[in-house]
């Protein structure tokens, strides 16, 4: 193209807030053969809701949330975020109450609702685990369990099954040796998702979806949106790998994602596009940034590219 139909494109592309950063991102999004999505904060509102919580011993309800909470607190992963909220939303019932009440950890303790931790660490992809009046607590999915060693008894298992079969993740809590509970959060899908996957295959654009997410949820994610390619349980360094696998047969590969998690493999895409609403990191490694949240860029974008590139042809 001429430099002067890139200018074109490009100031197009910004009207419509998609910003593309560079002639060569332009170039290669007409030729895009597979569009690897993350789920999370992606195809999914990233606004995830606790729906469940289930205890499996005599602790009482609200002392159970009150644990799981001191140990999210300092998490700064949806899943945390949203298991905080329901917590504080069932100790501080309405929502007057909820909104004098500080976000800020340390308040928080202070203002009694919260127990003090202490060795607080994230774990990517598994969780968080941190002590709590002495005793170890985590809260992530199976692979943290198994790796700390806490067997998952049958019936917490199925009902873990039960909640990942109707697309919802399950959050398992063990505190000290002993699985104590679980809840189910569930993250709906963006309202233009399935439409947007639909347009993709009909332009000839295979859809994947890559997620650190178990993979009884991803499909049943999946299934909702249309996509058969899922690739789940993906560690953080794993997605770029994903990206690398699927361009070895010289295919030019596209990834949208929101998070950190997904930096490594926007920037080994060919084409890398982030949402705007997503992590700065994300942002930076992208080629493209679609800043008013809506996958129907994803769309746009490879249109004015294919419009921009066969008017010169
Ligand atoms: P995604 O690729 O979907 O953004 P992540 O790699 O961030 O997923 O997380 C993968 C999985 O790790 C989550 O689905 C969850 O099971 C677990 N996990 C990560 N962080 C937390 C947390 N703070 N609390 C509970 N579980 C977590
Ligand atoms: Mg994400």
């Amino acid at each position: 193209a001429t430099p002067t139909a890139v200018m074109v494109a490009t100031g197009v592309g910004a009207k419509n807030g998609v910003l593309i950063k560079g002639g060569d991102a332009l170039e290669k999004a007409q030729m895009v053969k597979h569009l690897i999505f993350d789920k999370t904060g992606t195809l999914t509102q990233g606004k995830a809701t606790v729906t469940t919580a289930k205890v499996f011993t005599g602790m009482e309800r609200g002392e159970f949330l009150t644990l799981v909470a001191s140990a999210e607190v300092s998490s700064e992963h949806p899943l945390g975020k949203a298991i905080v909220e329901y917590a504080r939303h069932f100790h501080f019932f309405d929502e007057s109450s909820a909104a004098t009440g500080t976000k800020d950890a340390a308040k928080e303790i202070k203002a009694g609702w919260l127990y003090d931790v202490s060795d607080f660490s994230a774990l990517p992809g598994r969780g968080v685990q941190c002590l709590l009046h002495g005793k170890p607590i985590l809260v992530g999915n199976r692979k943290l369990m198994e790796e700390s060693g806490i067997d998952i008894p049958t019936q917490v298992e199925n009902f873990v099954v039960e909640l990942e079969e109707s697309a919802k993740t399950g959050v398992l809590v063990a505190y000290g040796d002993e699985l104590i509970g679980v809840l189910g959060v569930a993250d709906p899908l963006k309202r233009e998702a399935s439409v947007v996957i639909e347009g993709l295959q009909k332009m000839g654009v295979r859809p994947v979806m890559v997620t650190g997410d178990n993979l009884r949820t991803a499909r049943a994610v999946a299934k909702e949106v249309g996509i058969e390619d899922v690739r789940a349980e993906v560690m953080p360094a794993g997605k770029a790998e994903v990206v690398r696998s699927f361009q070895k047969d010289g295919s030019i590969v596209a990834m949208v994602g929101d998070g950190i998690n997904d930096s490594p493999a926007l920037a080994a895409a060919d084409v890398g596009m982030a949402i705007g609403a997503g992590t700065d990191i994300a942002i930076e490694a992208a080629d493209y940034v679609l800043m008013r949240n809506n996958l129907e860029d994803v769309i746009t974008a490879i249109d004015l590219s294919r419009k921009t590139f066969f008017r010169i042809r």
